[in-house]
């Protein structure tokens, strides 16, 4: 291990942008941890097979481990954490991807849709940092704790209120923990994505056109025309910013939220 950056503990890595961070934090020299549901164990194993092939094709040794659990399960996380430590020595940086969607109007959102989008995308994060957190004050040497907000965590969009609230709640506890725990050398940073192509994104373009009645290329272009670069981001984009947050680097950066979304949302 001592070649390598140390672990890196990614959740939601089947698809999507966790992928994308997986796959870049093992570039970056990090052993992996590869978490997301169950169901999604053939995904999970073909990126550990990826990850394994590409490195050692570079020369480097990256280990993985594949945990699988749901996030939005305190012991399930517990069990997660658990096995990557016992499997790769230890947790040095965790990225919180896993999350879902939900577009709808306001109006029709029942309770167990918000209470649902606030297990997975709230109190799945405070999971996950709860966990990594301990297990980086146990080995004492800081940390990188990283979660995945919004723009609309940044401010609201129409047919995202719950949506928004959870990614809001996500900005909120990173800053509060950033504060606890910056004087052990732990960072905790969050990074705001705009429209990225992932099969998440996909799914709110199709609820979007079935709400609207518009079709696919007037959804898309609403969503690319309002940022400046005028394009959809890709979760490689994503990842980039996640690999410098975690990095020895950023060392001097703690309780942000980074928006990475072609210029969408200005602050
Ligand atoms: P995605 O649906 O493509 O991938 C999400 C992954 O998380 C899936 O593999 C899924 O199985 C996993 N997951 C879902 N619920 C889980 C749970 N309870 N426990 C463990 N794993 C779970 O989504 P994505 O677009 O890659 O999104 C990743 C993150 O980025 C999410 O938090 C999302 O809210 C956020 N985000 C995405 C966009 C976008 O445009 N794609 C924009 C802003 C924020």
């Amino acid at each position: 291990m001592s070649a390598t950056k140390g672990v890196a503990l990614v959740t939601g890595c089947a698809q999507g942008i966790g992928r994308a961070i997986a796959l870049r934090l093992a570039s970056d020299g990090f052993h992996l941890g590869l978490c997301d549901l169950p169901a999604k164990r053939e995904a999970v194993e073909e990126l550990s097979l990826e990850i394994s092939r590409t490195r050692s094709h570079a020369g480097s040794d990256i280990r993985t481990c594949i945990s699988l659990g749901d996030v939005s399960a305190e012991h399930e996380v517990q069990n997660v954490v658990g096995s990557v430590v016992e499997s790769l020595g230890g947790v040095n940086v965790l990225v919180n991807s896993a999350g879902i969607a939900h577009d709808k109007p306001f109006h029709e959102i029942t309770e167990q849709e918000f209470d649902r989008v606030f297990a997975v995308n709230t109190k799945g994060t405070f999971f996950c940092y709860k966990h990594a957190a301990q297990r980086m004050l146990k080995q004492g040497s800081g940390g990188r704790i990283i979660g995945i907000s919004s723009i609309a965590g940044k401010r609201g969009f129409a047919l995202a209120s719950t949506y928004s609230a959870s990614k809001f709640a996500v900005r909120g506890l990173t800053q509060s923990v950033a504060a606890e725990l910056g004087s052990h050398g732990i960072t905790v940073n969050t990074v705001a994505p705009g429209t990225i192509d992932t099969p998440l994104m996909r799914e709110s373009i199709e609820e979007s056109m079935r709400v609207t009645g518009n079709d696919e290329g007037l959804v898309k272009s609403l969503s690319t025309h309002s940022s400046a670069l005028g394009c959809l981001g890709k979760p490689s984009d994503v990842a980039g910013l996640v690999s410098y947050l975690a990095s020895a680097e950023s060392r001097f950066i703690t309780g942000q939220t980074f928006v990475v979304d072609g210029g969408t949302v200005f602050d």
